[in-house]
């Protein structure tokens, strides 16, 4: 290769990063369960709520941490964390009915999205409390309330299109929750079914990176719980919602330098990165750089808890304190629903090399046994180099696939559809080898929407299978996703 390799190596901790250096357990899995394979970690998931609520409590907050089920459909996730104090924040009947059969109980349990009426009974019929997302839902929820002879059913109002008075910032259009101008509306519907309803709090739901956007929403919310209150209800909750974000990519400046050159291949500075000369949302007009970079922001040192910290240590957009401190004072509870940031390193999605050709500019491409639908990652604009994982072996000798190419490659990885657009990344990776036929790419990271969101049976080639590993080195556990249980079993044995 005559170019330096631009890495985008991926943040690694454990059990991922002992994980993958278990090759043999990893080759062993494809071998017995195909390619691609899902490979989960739920006892991270546990760790991770414990983080997020260690932050909660560093902020003498009361409250729980609720996973946003729709980002991994696994079952050992959920099964793991019905084991902790933690909740579940479901957006279908169908995950509802999966979290209840793993053990949830409704006040750990609450229920987002858009919501048809056999889910809103569920919904009450178990206890969960309930978003509600506009006036309709709202009356529905009360008439079945009432035709069902139900307890009264705890709802959060969720809220959008936040501004505040003075401040540039308002929070960004959603097609969801009740914009926040209209809240009064809702106060008077609130009103006519105290029967049936019982408004606990105030939520929204952003996704965004912005804290300064979060800022103006959190502060909405607290204005709503305020003119709750006025109406004569005691709400308690305020939800924060989701988005805290994760970091993928280990180090700041490989990511600098990758997003840099980037832009000078879209100009034509260099040679291209991607291919076909994609540009990721960039596009060269007139020798200038037009268009935004459309990526995920890989590298994030602030993700995660401690993006809920910067948040709840920031000051109130026009109330002038800390939005912690001020939750704090009325005493209310603060819920999360995190889903990609409680999946930080939950798990890999493996894929198996099939083939090494050449394009017509001479460029290698690798064909894994995958789609590009089982690696959620370029999908979800994150750019993130996968883990070679060498089959081991006998060297394929002169001319053999791969063969004599010792150092850096860079390659193109392509899907197992027969479709132009099956890609599993669209910009040329740099690996430390160049693979051969058998090895393993080890997606890392993949558990926060990278692996089931979008997965087809397109071709019918089946999605891929999901096992979940616990255990360390030496001493690893592994069982198919549906046969998890939290209890550990004596008879278990370790490979
Ligand atoms: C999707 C969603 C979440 C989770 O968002 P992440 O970005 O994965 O943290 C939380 N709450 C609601 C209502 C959602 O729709």
């Amino acid at each position: 290769m005559d170019e330096a390799p631009l890495y985008l190596r991926p943040r690694l901790e454990p059990p991922l990063a002992p994980l993958l250096g278990s090759s043999d357990l990893l080759h062993t899995l494809a071998d017995a369960l195909g390619s691609p394979l899902d490979v989960l970690l739920p006892d991270r998931i546990a760790d991770n709520a414990e983080r997020f609520a260690d932050v909660r409590r560093a902020h003498r907050l009361g409250g729980r941490e609720f996973f946003a089920h729709k980002a991994n459909r696994s079952s050992a996730l959920v099964r793991r964390l019905a084991a902790t104090r933690a909740g579940v924040d479901v957006a279908s009947i169908g995950e509802l009915r999966h979290v209840l059969g793993a053990g949830f109980t409704g006040d750990r349990i609450v229920a987002s999205g858009p919501k048809d009426s056999d889910f809103l009974w569920l919904a009450a019929l178990t206890g969960a409390t309930v978003h509600i997302d506009g006036p309709a839902e709202l009356d529905t929820l009360a008439r079945l309330v009432r035709d069902h002879r139900l307890t009264p059913v705890r709802v959060l109002v969720r809220l959008s299109g936040f501004t505040a008075p003075g401040v540039a910032i308002r929070s960004r259009e959603s097609r969801f929750g009740v914009p926040a101008s209209a809240l009064d509306g809702v106060l008077d519907d609130l009103e006519r079914h105290r029967d049936a309803i019982e408004p606990v709090g105030a939520a929204y739901h952003l996704d965004t990176v912005s804290l300064d956007e979060k800022a103006v929403a959190l502060e909405g919310c607290l204005h709503a719980m305020h003119a709750l209150r006025a109406r004569g209800f005691q709400p308690r909750i305020v939800d924060v919602g989701g988005g805290f974000g994760v970091g993928y990519v280990q180090d700041r400046d490989g990511w600098d330098r990758y997003t840099t050159e980037l832009t000078r291949a879209v100009l034509g500075e260099r040679p291209p990165l991607t291919w076909g000369g994609h540009g990721y949302g960039l596009r060269a007009e007139g020798g200038a750089v037009r268009g935004s970079l459309g990526l995920y922001p890989a590298y994030r040192p602030d993700a995660g808890p401690a993006y809920l910290d910067a948040l709840l240590s920031r000051t109130a957009p026009t109330l002038g304190r800390g939005l912690g401190a001020l939750l704090l004072e009325s005493l209310y509870d603060l819920y999360v629903e995190p889903g990609r940031a409680l999946l930080d390193q939950c798990g890999l999605t493996l894929a198996r090399v099939l083939e090494t050709r050449r394009t017509r500019a001479g460029e290698p491409m690798l064909r894994l046994a995958a789609k590009a639908t089982d690696i959620g990652l370029e999908d979800h604009g994150v750019l993130v180099d996968p883990v070679l994982l060498d089959r081991g072996g006998p060297d394929p000798g002169p001319g053999g696939p791969g063969a004599g190419a010792t150092g850096p490659a860079g390659v193109f990885l392509t899907g197992s559809l027969c479709l132009e657009s099956d890609l599993i990344t669209r910009r040329r990776v740099f690996l430390p080898r160049h693979p051969r036929p058998g090895d393993l790419l080890a997606f890392a990271n993949t558990a926060g929407y990278c692996m089931d969101f979008a997965a087809t049976h397109a071709q019918r080639q089946p999605p891929a299978r999901k096992v979940a590993v616990d255990g360390e080195p030496g001493r690893w556990r592994w069982t198919l996703d549906e046969h998890y249980s939290p209890v550990a079993r004596p008879e278990g044995r370790s490979v």
